[in-house]
């Protein structure tokens, strides 16, 4: 019997099909209910048949070949979400191309560790843990008003494509396009800046909380705006993985200066140039460089990482040390979509239990305890319970109710609600 999965067709139009649906899943309200789907329970039962299969080719017996499945319909218990108009192809191959990629998403996932369910064992966690790693994300500021980059409507993107007119509004943070244009990003930039009014969140609190502790082994952070700073992260627990705008270093001779020596600039939309640097006449073609790009030489860029920029090599390194430390994960207000950050937790042991935390459940990968709703709240709840009383920030959610549901179906995944008092808005 010819293996269905091997024989999908590599065209590209299959292959942005295949990215369209992957990319669906986390989208919530892109539901279309009059696709003919799996059930949640059906969804659950055929994923751990995959698991224990000997091999995929068996599940594919056990389903398609035995005529209890259509591609089509196996492919919705793997957690996606399409539109109806991408998931309407006439060619069923289409459907065993993305089959193959799901199956394979699937099996490339952490195996859960099944002794950790309940909110209470994630208490038991956080008590009895001492080098946790935290990893966070933009949704850890947006109680603050700081958009995210990728919401739909709300998003930093969704607002520069709307109101600004850009295509592409990605291109912002292009290193080849800051090179020869640096007043492109320059003239965007007022909107990138986080305020400076010394802010942060409660749930920055909360990882403040854990450092006080002495729990915390490292944050992790894919954020730019610094609030960790505010809230009195040390330096030496936190890695900006994208850099921040804490600082500020020169494209030409590399000179390093205070974030604020530039934010005038930044505010004001213009090119901040290297006080160091000579002007910018003269100087020779750097080597290497197709078209020198001499004219903007001596620019000053925020150092924050751009698309094109390779992530600090000691990151890595700091990695493979916290690696042997680590005894608990926590991921905050990210969906882990960008990598390489999201790939952070493949590089931990997976005998680490994992706690996910963040207003959407993220199905391409498998955490042992899920969190879903507003990350303050879900921690102000989880330190109640720990008995540790709130500080800082976390303080305003003193008066803040939180209801607590096990989502339908799931074993370990939770809804948080909470019900904000009037008083406290
Ligand atoms: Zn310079």
């Amino acid at each position: 019997m010819p293996n269905v999965l091997e024989e999908h067709i590599e065209s590209s139009d299959v292959q942005s099909f295949i990215e369209r649906v992957l990319e669906s899943n986390s989208s919530s309200g892109n539901e279309d209910n009059s696709l003919d789907s799996c059930t949640v329970p059906e969804s659950l039962n055929l994923r751990a048949m995959l698991r224990s299969a000997k091999a995929p080719s068996q599940f594919i017996d056990d389903t398609i070949n035995s005529e209890r499945y259509t591609a089509k319909k196996l492919c919705t218990a793997f957690d996606i979400r399409p539109s109806l108009a991408d998931f309407d192809r006439k060619d069923e191959k289409d459907y065993y191309a993305l089959l193959a990629a799901l199956v394979g998403r699937e099996l490339g996932k952490r195996v859960k560790l099944t002794e950790y369910n309940s909110v209470e064992d994630a208490v038991f966690l956080l008590q009895n843990s001492n080098n946790i790693i935290v990893l966070t994300g933009a949704g850890i500021s947006t109680s603050l008003g700081v958009p995210d980059f990728r919401s739909k409507e709300t998003g930093l993107y969704s607002q520069l494509q709307q109101r600004d007119g850009l295509d592409n509004p990605e291109e912002i943070f292009n290193l080849e396009r800051f090179l020869e244009d640096p007043k492109f990003f320059y003239s965007f930039a007022n909107k990138l800046l986080p305020p400076s009014n010394g802010v942060c969140s409660p749930t920055h609190s909360f990882i403040k909380l854990l450092q006080d502790k002495g729990k915390l082994l490292t944050n992790f952070t894919q954020n730019i705006d610094n609030f960790e700073k505010n809230a009195g992260i040390d330096s030496e627990k936190l890695i900006q993985w994208h850099g921040s705008f804490a600082t500020a270093s020169c494209t030409r001779c590399k000179e390093k200066v205070d974030g604020d020596n530039i934010s005038q600039a930044l505010k004001d939309g213009k090119v901040a140039q290297c006080k160091r640097c000579p002007s910018s006449e003269g100087l020779k073609p750097r080597p290497g460089r197709k078209g020198s790009k001499d004219a903007v030489t001596g620019v000053m860029k925020p150092d924050i990482t751009f698309f094109g920029e390779d992530i600090d090599p000691k990151f890595q390194k700091r990695l493979e040390r916290d690696r042997d430390e680590v005894d608990l994960v926590l991921i905050i207000g990210t969906s882990l979509k960008v990598t390489p950050f999201s790939n952070i937790i493949h590089e931990l042991p997976s005998q680490v239990p994992q706690i996910y935390i963040s207003r959407d459940h993220c199905s391409h990968n498998q955490f042992d305890i899920e969190f879903l709703g507003e990350c303050d709240a879900v921690l102000a709840e989880l330190c109640h319970r720990a008995g540790w009383g709130l500080k800082d920030e976390m303080k305003k959610m003193e008066n803040v109710q939180v209801k607590v549901e096990l989502c339908q179906h799931y074993q370990s995944r939770y809804r948080f609600k909470a019900e904000h008092n009037a008083e406290h808005e």
